[in-house]
């Protein structure tokens, strides 16, 4: 059984750059329904016992077109939104450090330009999904975006360690139709510590 990530702050913590009723509704509600919706699928699958990583990655294993379907939208709902409420943070730190910046220096050349071109794939992604950070399978650090609830895992890229959401019920309560608005205060909560934790979880 998969349980959705214990939120280690409250609902309103995030004010004001997120606010209460979008992490009640978000976190308490689509979280839960696709957790929910998840554990269903992997029953019906078979695949209870494996990790959302093994059955995220090895969707093309499954031959009902149905069940794939409800796995990986579903299976992606869960992991990009644990993934998602773990680096956020009422404290964040606000800058990476040790390896992770080291990595993100050589890659990107600095933070700021990171914070840009995530942004960029961010507010350009159409309709509902995601902007990466992901680890590729050389274990270099790359940005991506994607759509519905897809990631670097289903898309065969790698193991994503940030995770921006898109989707209208991320921001539309608060931002309305200001996609970039919402963007910029994700970065005022994102704790750039958690995002390093996944990275050296990934990369040893
Ligand atoms: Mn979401």
């Amino acid at each position: 059984m998969f349980e959705q990530y214990e939120l280690p702050y409250a609902y309103d913590a995030l004010e004001p750059h997120i606010d209460a009723l979008t992490v009640e509704t978000h976190y308490g509600k689509h979280h839960a329904a696709y957790t929910a919706n998840f554990n269903a699928a992997v029953e019906k699958a078979g695949l209870t016992g494996k990790t959302a990583e093994e059955i995220l990655s090895s969707l093309d294993r499954i031959k009902d077109p149905a069940l794939v379907n409800a796995l990986r939208n579903n299976g992606g709902g869960y992991y990009n939104h644990d993934l998602y409420f773990e680096i956020l943070s009422p404290d964040p730190v606000k800058a990476p450090e040790g390896k992770l910046a080291d990595a993100i220096n050589a890659t990107f050349g600095s933070t700021e330009a990171l914070i840009e071109k995530l942004s960029a794939l961010a507010a350009s992604q159409f309709g509902s999904g995601w902007a990466w950070l992901y680890v590729d399978k050389d274990g270099k650090l790359a940005v991506t975006n994607s759509s519905n609830q897809d990631d670097p895992i289903t898309m065969g890229l790698g193991k994503p360690i940030l995770a921006l959401d898109v989707w209208e019920h991320a921001y539309y309560l608060k931002y309305r139709n200001l996609r970039a608005s919402y963007i910029k205060e994700f970065f005022e909560v994102l704790d750039w510590s958690a995002v390093g934790r996944k990275y050296e979880a990934i990369v040893g």
